[in-house]
């Protein structure tokens, strides 16, 4: 096993990966019930570092059967709120403080630059579970004035309760690993839940510490279970396992309906956040350097592999050349490189099977026609390394206008009046972003409503607020993570009546 021993680690990163890795469940740490284990790979390199369990059905059941007993235990339900919000504002110092460490971790198993991962999933992972720490102790119900017409002689006491929904099963993507565990862990605990985590096959590391840390916060053994293993094996076991009360999944669109069919079969609740084709709409007034900066960023930022990704760009004619230009010459300047080496802007993409496909979704545009402005190839022959692509020349029923491509390449398109771009906007099955580049607020406010897209960001694009819904439209998933609707995901609502 090796790493890429150019760019040492820190002590505490290398101490973790030379250490055997086992799931957690029930507070002890195991291997499979199987033996069987599954390679894990550094997408600089290609070349294998680590080995996690490789669980299936009778691991997941296990950890689904250790998170209801947890969730039972007078240790958790007898915990109080304020007991909660400080187990989680523990976790998120104990985040922070091995900060360097789990970026390190992130970086080797994902590919993303270390500085990104520090300063994006590391900060944010904390910064998210101290919010969601504060909703611990805010969770409440309603006092309702009962009318009860068929018992108008009787008087009544009628309210609401909020109660944690129970067991939920979190299924998350390789992009943004540890902060896709908080967003997951962090509101289900708050509200009183267990949990049994997934993650990635390509991304299982920060879990394993992170379920680390979540003991030495003092969360109750089984109250946060981590078992590692593959989608269509665990991943599928635990979407199907009847003792489970909530699904919450992030990844593609395809994996998500599975997942919601089988979880309805148990009625077990469900929240998807699944793909987008967020297009990026520069209006004329806009000053093009600005905008052509902020529309690579949206596209280029962890190597497009993100969610809200903006992939599509369209540009009013007027200034459709210099924004173009100024996209690829963006492109050109990025230093791609080992995510190891404090110097790189941009890293591999996640996995030799993520870079074919991203280079397949290429070459398919160039077949339906499209002109490459820039980029366009595999860099090198180790590792997984692609160039920021550009094309445009593509019409709107081209594959890669309308699919996922999950990495860093834009089709840019010109239009001419609103009625268009909103046309071309809405053109995908998707709806879970878009951006909006100009200061014409009669403009940009004709738009907003007409966008189907969970999030309209102005001025700029990938922007999250931990205290503003974010979901999509369409295609693009049911339900809204963040802010107040995190509480409702993870709670059931009770009515209470007495009769006095
Ligand atoms: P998936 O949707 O397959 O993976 C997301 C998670 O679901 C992983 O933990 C995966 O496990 C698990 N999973 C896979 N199959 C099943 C199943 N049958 N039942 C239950 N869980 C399952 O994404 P991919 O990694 O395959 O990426 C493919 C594409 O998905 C990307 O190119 C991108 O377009 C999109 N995607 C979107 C994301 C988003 O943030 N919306 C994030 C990641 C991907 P395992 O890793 O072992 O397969």
């Amino acid at each position: 096993m090796s790493i890429d021993h150019e760019f040492p680690l820190s002590e505490a990163a290398a101490r973790f990966i030379a250490a055997p890795k086992k799931n957690l469940i029930g507070g002890h740490w195991c291997e499979a019930q199987s033996g069987l284990t599954l390679d894990v790979r550094n997408p600089a390199t290609g070349e294998v570092f680590a080995r996690v369990p490789a669980a299936d059905a009778a691991d997941i059941d296990q950890a689904v059967r250790a998170a209801r007993s947890a969730f039972e235990s007078q240790g958790w339900r007898g915990a109080r709120p304020i007991d909660r919000e400080r187990w989680l504002l523990k976790l998120a110092e104990l985040v922070e403080a091995n900060a360097q460490e789990l970026a390190e971790i992130e970086t080797l198993d994902n590919g993303k630059p270390v500085t990104l991962a520090r300063r994006v999933d590391v900060t944010q992972a904390a910064d998210f579970l101290r919010y969601i720490a504060g909703w611990a102790t805010k969770i409440e119900g309603s006092t309702v004035e009962a009318s009860a017409p068929a018992f108008r002689k009787n008087e009544f006491f009628a309210y609401t309760r909020r109660e944690p929904v129970g067991v939920v099963g979190a299924i998350i993507p390789w992009n943004f690993p540890l902060l896709m565990a908080a967003w997951k862990v962090g509101p289900a605990l708050a509200a009183g839940c267990t949990v049994v985590l997934k993650p990635a096959e390509d991304t299982p590391l920060t879990a394993l510490r992170f379920a680390e840390l979540a003991l030495e916060a003092g969360f109750p053994a089984g109250v946060l279970n981590v078992v590692t293993g593959f989608g269509h094996i665990a991943g599928a076991a635990l979407a199907a396992h009847p003792g489970v009360n909530k699904i919450s999944f992030t990844g593609s669109t395809q994996v998500g309906k599975l997942i919601g069919k089988a979880a309805m079969d148990n009625m077990t609740r469900v929240s998807l956040e699944l793909g987008g084709k967020s297009p990026v709409i520069v209006l004329d007034d806009a000053d093009p350097k600005a905008a052509a900066a902020g529309a690579a960023n949206a596209v280029f930022f962890n190597m497009g592999q993100v969610c809200v990704a903006g992939s599509r760009l369209y540009v009013q004619r007027g200034i459709f050349d210099a924004v173009l230009e100024g996209v690829s010459a963006g492109a050109q300047k990025l230093r791609i490189g080992p995510g190891l080496d404090p110097n790189s802007q941009l890293g591999p993409l996640v996995s030799e099977k993520q870079m074919n496909r991203v280079r397949g979704y290429i070459q398919s545009g160039i077949d339906d026609g499209g002109r490459v402005l820039t980029g366009g190839e595999r860099i090198g022959e180790r590792g997984y390394f692609v160039k920021p692509t550009v094309l445009t020349g593509l019409g709107e029923q081209a594959r890669i206008v309308q699919e996922e491509v999950f990495g860093p390449v834009v089709v840019a398109t010109p239009f001419d009046d609103l009625d268009e771009v909103v046309k071309l906007a809405n053109s995908t099955p998707y709806g879970l972003a878009a951006s909006i580049w100009s200061n014409d607020l009669k403009r940009v406010q004709r738009l907003i409503p007409r966008i189907e897209a969970g999030t309209v960001w102005v001025n700029c694009h990938g922007v999250m607020d931990n205290a503003l819904p974010f979901g999509g439209y369409k295609q693009s998933g049911i339900g809204r993570e963040m802010g107040s609707s995190l509480i409702d995901h993870y709670t059931e609502t009770k009515s209470v009546l007495m009769m006095l």
